[in-house]
């Protein structure tokens, strides 16, 4: 018998208090009292769960699931359920959290949105790539029981947990998922890899099959095996883990040091996606086709759009290594690139050497052309407010290098902005200087 909206017990109404302002040992105890019912609805038709979703209050939502809570309840009064709360939230781990506790990401809400549209209707990206790209693990799971005749699972099952990995990662380049297959020496095998990828043909196949086709998770499942085959081909060939392939998928051409190999492989994996029909892929090529090698977008943007839903890349630093989100340290020579650590810095340096100082000359130039345009707006501001203090005037006039305390106008602010953009880590975060960089990536790596 479900609840009814609004009708709440006194230790109820003190549990959805406790979830906003209280403790995870209060909530707890409330939840252990006979009065207090798990799926209770208040009188918007909310239950605990979605409050504590919506509060982004993680901990909240793990006691909540963990007393039998309903995830797909949807007694609200639009329609919203707790994974909808989530996305709206910004929390990617309690979206994963409702994910795994079975949410149902195609419900729609009154409106007829999904939590997927409705999280990136208020700009929580994050949040959509995770929705878009779940995999339940059962799914998964299923194919290390051996199926009809066969004595022999299809995976087997010490593989599940590192290509579970795979999958669910949210990070397509693919650099990073051969880091993912280098990282566990269980899949470091030729025929492990081949398993695997068969595997994800046959995922990518029932998707395309079932009713509810989901073209997006097929294209996904087929670019992974296309990439975990590559990684198997170069295993039986090359004896150095997977090195020479990084190095393939990093490697610049002459000037503009872009990844021909990289973009190429992307486009040919599109390609040989076995439907040839679907929309998602006639699409994919209409976008990639037209576009020279070497010119925006490159087929793993594009890619990446298709898959999880990321609009662009304007809001975070991406790692030029490996394509990871919030990357923070950078080239401490020409600033531009930035990369996770060292590691993927070191991995790169081999190429993105040829035009490092190209691209340091570039950016102070850039720099100096910044400066001035900066002092001339002092100048203009100055000029302007005859009142203003004969001391920012002065200051900026001699310190012209330096950012800091400039005068406070708009346009002088503005300038900062730009100016300031290339040097924005602390220098004390940087990898080490030019030196240090010029390490041969073989010769400092194991
Ligand atoms: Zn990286
Ligand atoms: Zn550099």
């Amino acid at each position: 018998m479900a609840p009814k909206k609004g009708d709440l017990t006194e230790g109820e109404k003190e549990l959805i208090r406790a979830i906003s302002k209280g403790t995870v040992e209060e909530a707890g105890q409330l939840l252990g009292s006979k009065d207090v019912r798990v799926n209770c609805l208040d009188e918007h038709g909310m239950t605990p769960l979605m409050h504590a979703a919506y509060k982004a209050k993680a901990d909240m939502c793990k006691l909540l699931l963990k007393h039998g809570a309903e995830v797909n309840c949807n007694e609200h009064e639009h329609g919203y359920t707790a994974l909808m709360f989530a996305g709206l939230s910004g929390k990617k781990d309690i979206v994963w959290m409702m994910l795994e506790a079975g949410a149902d990401p195609d419900v729609l809400n009154s409106v007829g949105r999904t939590a997927s549209q409705m999280a990136a209707f208020v700009g929580q990206h994050d949040c959509v790539t995770v929705i878009n790209n779940f995999y339940p693990r059962e799914k998964l799971d299923y194919y290390t029981k051996p199926q009809g005749l066969s004595k022999e699972p299809k995976l087997p099952v010490k593989l599940a947990g590192p290509l579970y990995k795979i999958i669910t990662n949210t990070n397509l380049h693919p650099v990073k998922i051969v880091f993912l297959v280098k990282e566990n020496p269980l899949l470091m095998e030729t025929d492990a890899l081949k398993k695997c990828s068969h595997v994800l043909d046959l995922i990518c196949e029932k998707c395309m099959k079932q009713q509810d086709m989901n073209e997006v998770l097929a294209m996904k499942m087929h670019y992974i095996s296309c990439i975990l085959q590559k990684c198997s081909t170069y295993i039986q060939e090359k004896e150095d883990k997977l090195d020479t392939l990084i190095k393939s998928l990093l490697k610049g051409r002459e000037p503009d040091c872009f990844p021909v190999f990289q973009e190429k492989f992307i486009r040919e994996s599109i390609r040989k996606f076995p439907y040839c029909e679907a929309t998602l892929l006639q699409q994919l090529v209409r976008t990639i086709a037209p576009v020279e090698i070497g010119c925006d977008p490159t087929a793993f943007s594009v890619l990446t759009q298709a898959i999880t839903g990321q609009m662009g890349f304007m809001d975070a630093e991406f790692c030029t290594t490996c394509g990871e989100k919030g990357a923070s340290k950078r080239c401490s020579v020409c600033k531009l690139v930035t990369y996770c650590d060292q590691n993927c810095q070191k991995l790169h340096w081999f190429t993105h050497k040829k035009i490092c100082k190209i691209l340091k000359e570039k950016r102070e130039k850039q720099e100096l052309e910044d400066a001035k345009e900066k002092l001339k707006a002092q100048d203009e501001a100055t000029s302007e407010e005859s009142t203003a203090p004969t001391e920012a005037a002065s200051e900026s006039n001699t310190e012209l290098s330096q950012e800091t305390e400039t005068g406070d106008s708009p346009a002088a602010e503005e300038a900062k902005d730009v100016s300031d953009e290339p040097g924005s880590t602390s220098p004390s975060e940087v990898p080490t200087g030019e030196t240090n960089l010029s390490h041969a990536p073989n010769e400092s790596e194991e």
